[in-house]
């Protein structure tokens, strides 16, 4: 190590030993180890970058995504069967996302998408096409496939929004509106 000032280099071979480990911290530190998508930590920071070009003027939108009624599938079928169907709309999630689009899962059965430079309008028909696609999806469980449902709530960025916190209430105040309205559905709202 090299220490200037209160600055510290540290070298280390390509592919050493220390290296791979420090490889594999950040990615223990980044992704989540079950769907394989970004943590909540770095879709934070992900949706962090969004708004502040949003602020400056950026067009932006942002989704929220809940599977409906999961708890039945953990208590029915087990722990490993929710495991099972958290996995498969993960890659549901990560195969429908255009260029740009920031998916992370929140916690739990909640998944965000953040989409840069996509307004209402688009941000609606991809949650629809998104929707439809985990509607469609049968995840081989115990006792045979079984369909998934999710609701989804979409809203876009406007300057009434002081931070990222706003936005991500107003998604799920639209999300909320979706479960309450009956599940399997995308509601959004024009902020502006
Ligand atoms: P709603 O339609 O209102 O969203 O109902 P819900 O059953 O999906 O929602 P609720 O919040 O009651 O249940 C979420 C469940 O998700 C409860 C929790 O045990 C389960 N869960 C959270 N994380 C995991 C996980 O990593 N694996 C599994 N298998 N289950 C999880
Ligand atoms: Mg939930
Ligand atoms: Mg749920």
């Amino acid at each position: 190590t090299i220490a200037i000032g209160e600055i510290v280099l540290k070298f280390f071979r390509r592919e050493s030993l220390e290296d791979r480990y420090h490889q594999v911290m950040v990615e223990m530190a980044s992704v989540d180890t079950l769907t394989q998508l970004p943590n909540r930590r770095i879709w934070r920071a992900d949706l962090e970058r969004a708004v502040a070009q949003a602020t400056e003027g950026a067009v932006l939108s942002l989704v929220f995504i809940d599977l409906d009624h999961f708890k039945r599938i953990n208590d029915e079928l087990g722990h490993l069967a929710g495991d099972d169907v958290l996995k498969a709309v993960a890659a549901v999630i990560r195969d429908s996302l255009a260029p740009g689009y920031l998916a992370g899962r929140l916690g739990g059965e909640e998944f965000a998408v953040v989409l840069p430079d996509v307004a209402l309008a688009q941000a609606i028909e991809y949650a629809q096409l998104l929707r439809r696609a985990i509607e469609d999806l049968r995840v081989d469980l115990p006792g045979g496939p079984r369909p998934v449902t999710t609701s989804i709530g979409a809203v876009q960025w406007h300057s009434g929004f002081q931070a990222p916190a706003d936005f991500m209430r107003a998604a799920d105040a639209e999300l909320f509106r979706a479960k309450s309205d009956g599940r399997n559905r995308v509601c959004a709202r024009e902020l502006a």
